[in-house]
């Protein structure tokens, strides 16, 4: 943005939101922020931070099927970056026509990424998001064929730059000289590229519900310890005051298990449990409780239609190890 706004040009901005922010997850869990407040936040603080109006729409409902079925594939995780990009370029498209506008553009370096910002990412981005020679990247243009505002003069191409590979060397250099300031540490932060995440989503959509998991699932799998007791049931495990909370009120239909005589973790049974993982679901509850090292603790099972009272014997380690994701 400061690269084109120093030859004058005037911009608009997009940031789309699809849901999976480590940051905004934790908000979303340990704060109790709900996506459209944090939506809200980032379209004001990127608005104010870039001096140019910024839309943050919350698009996470309608990205999860881009991450059922990604044509180009996922990378290392469940990340399904080229498809992801595809999807954010498409949004931008329909902005730059509600405005009327000529052109997009993107801070993408060529090679900061192998998968999505090589030269043939780039292109298949550019292509399949309907934005051939309409798509810019300012930071590095002069490796890249022209696009039509550089032919049209729209955009002085021997103003832009031509930066490559996974250093952020020279935007970092850059950024004081162009004024640039606040701008967040070049880190990761997309959970989809989490591993822990990708066994949690790989789990659940392989145990089918009667629906696909949804954006509030999503925050669940990001959150608490994931025990699989049987192919009809998973528990969360809150570890924290604010997780055990986030369970109490997000997912208060429960069931639920909790155990009243002693300190522990708030647990949300997940499925269609029988007696038998209810009885587990019972023993978990009871071993990350503070009465772990009794013979027995009282557990108390809530919610869904499930009204029940356990004396549960801790589960011990090879359970745990067996169950855990
Ligand atoms: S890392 Fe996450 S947000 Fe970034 S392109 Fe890949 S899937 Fe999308």
């Amino acid at each position: 943005m400061a690269v084109l706004k120093k030859q004058g040009i005037e911009l608009a901005g997009i940031h789309v939101l699809i849901g999976f922010s480590q940051g905004d997850m934790k908000r979303r869990v340990c704060e109790g922020v709900p996506p459209a407040q944090i939506a809200e936040e980032k379209s004001r603080r990127f608005s104010d931070l870039l001096g140019i109006p910024v839309e943050a729409p919350d698009l996470s409902r309608e990205f999860l099927e881009v991450l059922r079925n990604p044509r180009h594939g996922y990378g290392r995780n469940i990340n399904p970056c080229i498809d992801c990009k595809i999807f954010m370029m498409r949004k931008a498209r329909e902005r730059m026509e509600a405005l009327n506008a000529d052109f997009v553009f993107t801070g993408e370096v060529l090679g900061q990424r192998p998968m999505s910002q090589n030269r043939d990412a780039l292109r298949t981005v550019e292509r399949e998001s309907g934005l051939a020679g309409r798509l810019l990247r300012p930071l590095s243009a002069r490796l890249l064929p022209p696009t039509e505002a550089e032919q049209k003069g729209l955009v002085d191409r021997a103003k832009l730059l031509d930066i490559q590979g996974r250093s952020r060397k020279r935007q970092l250099e850059l950024a004081p000289l162009l004024g640039v300031t606040g701008y967040g540490a070049p880190a990761g932060g997309c959970a989809l590229t989490d591993e822990n995440f990708a066994k949690r989503y790989l789990d659940r959509t392989g145990y089918p519900g009667p629906e696909p998991p949804g954006p509030e699932d999503m925050f669940l799998m990001s959150m608490g310890r994931h025990l699989r007791i049987s192919p009809r049931t998973l528990l969360v495990v809150g570890r924290n005051l604010c997780e055990n909370e986030y369970l109490e009120s997000v997912w208060a239909r429960g069931p639920l298990a909790t155990t009243p005589d002693h300190p522990g973790p708030t647990v949300l049974i997940i499925g269609d449990p029988d007696e038998a993982d209810l009885e587990a679901a019972a023993s978990v509850t009871a071993r990350y409780s503070d009465g772990k090292g009794m013979p027995s603790v009282k557990v108390i099972v809530s919610g869904g239609g499930v009204a029940r009272e356990f004396d549960a014997a801790p589960a011990g380690d090879g359970d745990l190890d067996r169950w855990r994701i």
